[in-house]
């Protein structure tokens, strides 16, 4: 399957650099590949097709198989000025990096499971624009349901709704920067020690009520004041209290990518401030909602929260 999609990629990279080069034939119909579609553009004044040089775009996908809670990398190579990827109804656009241009796309828990299409769009530095089509399979994950039981009394943590609300904004506010200079890189590290005491996407049931959603980190079970480290580098924009998470230090690692850590019981590092992998952030705490000292540590990928210990073992291919 993959070499065949590899040849639909180049076909598709050589529709483009026909329209790239198309001459007096602007707006070329491509008819090698559907559903690529090379669209009619503006000349450029001043510039003729001869003085800009194009090399053809490549478009590489890290897998075209994917589970709910894994994320993936999509980079193109080539002469692209600019371009976006679609995919399950979300629109990425393109970040520059050092060799490419590329972004990280997670695929959430709710996703729906099948073959989905994705488009990305590119513009060339000749000012012609153009698309590749890709197909990406999400397959179903089986999280486990967790049931916890408890006699229940006055000192049992309570859901506000209102709270929960003004939370949840804010850290939609917080995860949805788009800073686009990498500031990670290489494997990521799990930031604490500890063992891990609930998986993400993990379901609850409390004393055999309704099972809860999913779980949207990864919990650490570790004695208060244990050292919380940096998965990777970047640059903290969040240190503060929150009514559920408790004390919370967030970090953004550029390009959509950024991490949370929950339920501190002291910070070691203050909003603005850049961190290197590895550095200590934070202590494990009790805060907010939490019934142990624990760290819940979550992976946000342009809003979408996905599994964090897939970027530390390297599942996620990259
Ligand atoms: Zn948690």
């Amino acid at each position: 399957m993959r070499s065949r999609r590899l040849v639909l990629a180049t076909l598709a990279a050589l529709a483009l650099l026909a329209a790239a080069c198309g001459g007096e034939e602007r707006g070329v119909e491509v008819t090698t590949v559907t559903p690529v579609a090379v669209e009619e553009t503006p000349e450029r004044v001043g510039v003729t097709e001869e003085e800009v040089r194009i090399v053809p775009p490549e478009l590489l996908v890290s897998a075209d198989e994917v589970a709910q809670g894994s994320a993936i990398l999509v980079s193109v190579t080539g002469s692209v000025t600019e371009g976006d990827v679609e995919l399950l109804g979300r629109v990425y656009p393109l970040t520059q990096g050092d060799f490419s241009k590329y972004t990280y796309i997670g695929i959430g828990v709710h996703d729906t499971p099948g073959v989905h299409a994705m488009r990305v769009r590119l513009t060339l530095a000749n000012g012609t624009s153009g698309s590749f089509e890709h197909e990406v399979s999400v397959s179903e994950t089986q999280w486990d349901v967790a049931r916890i039981y408890y006699v229940e009394g006055a000192g049992d943590p309570v859901l506000d709704a209102d709270e929960r609300g003004r939370e949840d904004v804010l850290l939609a506010e917080a995860y949805a920067l788009e800073t686009p200079e990498k500031l990670w890189e290489g494997r990521w590290r799990v930031p604490t020690e500890g063992a891990i005491s609930s998986h993400f996407g993990e379901r609850r049931s409390f004393n055999d009520g309704p099972v809860g959603g999913n779980h949207g980190g990864t919990d650490f079970g570790a004695a208060e004041g244990t050292p919380v480290q940096a998965a990777n580098s970047g640059r903290v924009v969040l240190a503060r209290q929150l009514a559920i998470r408790g004390n919370t230090v967030i970090i953004d690692h550029g390009g959509g990518v950024l991490t949370g850590y929950a339920h501190l019981s002291a910070y070691a590092v203050a909003e603005g401030q850049i961190v290197e992998k590895g550095q200590l952030i934070a202590f494990v705490g009790n805060s907010g909602l939490s019934t142990a000292p624990h760290l819940h540590w979550e992976i946000s990928v342009h809003g979408v929260l996905v599994d964090p210990m897939r970027w530390v073992d390297g599942r996620n291919g990259f």
